[in-house]
């Protein structure tokens, strides 16, 4: 065989063995140390998941992000008066802060929906862009109809997009950020949960009675479910990020840790 034939011979057989390597099982990738070792997953428990609750009357979307895919859950909303602009900044940095520090989700699952009323925020008015308070219009044995509270009990897409988050979500507890009354008032089981926030920041508790249709009437009372309105003060809006967290951030992740707060 001349030497052209065998360089040929020789170029052939590669090529038939590259060709028919794609028929067989890729040789298997290096093993990592460490890599088949029961670990938790931060990473998966730091990327938070967007779920559209629903949308506003104007079409707006309604937003919850889900941090964490623990067993104890805390949902805390904000701004569901529109004009209450402090807890949409407020709970977006809670975000972050979860995001950052991933341990605090161990065990854990927290839903936060920054923005409950966006007609509203957008609007800069209390009620949705129907004129209804959407704080008065769940389904609660105490409710009044009228234009104000709703005809009728759930007549408002955001209130139907909370009450269907509740259902889903099923929270041992609810944060509800609201302003301008400066303390922390409870409905249903939330009083402990309400003295324990009162120890992270400079906010009393007091109990202002539920009002008619309330969120909080509807979770706290009718469903039993711990839930806490934290009314910052008027001079919340404004304030910059770093200094609303340094203000509140402390009660933000003390009702998350809540349940668990000795371990952590
Ligand atoms: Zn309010």
């Amino acid at each position: 065989m001349s030497k052209r034939w065998s360089k040929g011979l020789v170029l052939a057989s590669l090529l038939v063995a590259v060709g028919l390597s794609g028929c067989y099982e890729p040789e298997p990738r290096p093993r990592i140390i460490g890599q088949d070792r029961p670990v938790a997953m931060p990473a998966r428990q730091t990327a938070p998941q967007s779920r559209m609750l629903g949308r506003s009357v104007q079409g707006r979307p309604i937003v919850a992000q889900i941090l964490g895919n623990g067993s104890d859950t805390t949902l805390i909303l904000a701004t569901i008066h529109g004009d209450e602009a402090a807890g949409t900044p407020l709970v977006r940095k809670l975000a972050d802060h979860l995001a950052a520090n991933p341990q605090v989700l161990e065990g854990r699952r927290v839903v936060l929906v920054p923005s409950a009323n966006p007609d509203g925020a957008a609007a800069g008015t209390r009620e949705n862009i129907r004129g209804v308070d959407l704080n008065r219009n769940f389904q609660t044995a105490n409710r009044v109809d009228n234009a104000t509270n709703g005809l009728r009990p759930l007549s408002e897409p955001e209130t139907q997009a909370l009450q269907r988050a509740i259902q889903e979500f099923r929270p041992d507890r609810i944060i509800s950020v609201h302003q301008p009354l400066d303390c922390i008032d409870y409905d249903g089981p939330g009083r402990e949960l309400a003295a324990y926030l009162a120890r992270f920041c400079r906010l009393p508790v007091k109990k202002l009675g539920a009002r008619p249709g309330s969120l909080g009437s509807y979770s706290g009372e009718h469903l039993g479910i711990p839930t806490v309105t934290l009314e910052l003060p008027a001079g919340a809006t404004g304030l910059d990020e770093a200094r609303l967290w340094s203000l509140y951030g402390p009660a933000m992740t003390a009702a998350i840790t809540y349940s668990l707060p000795a371990s952590k």
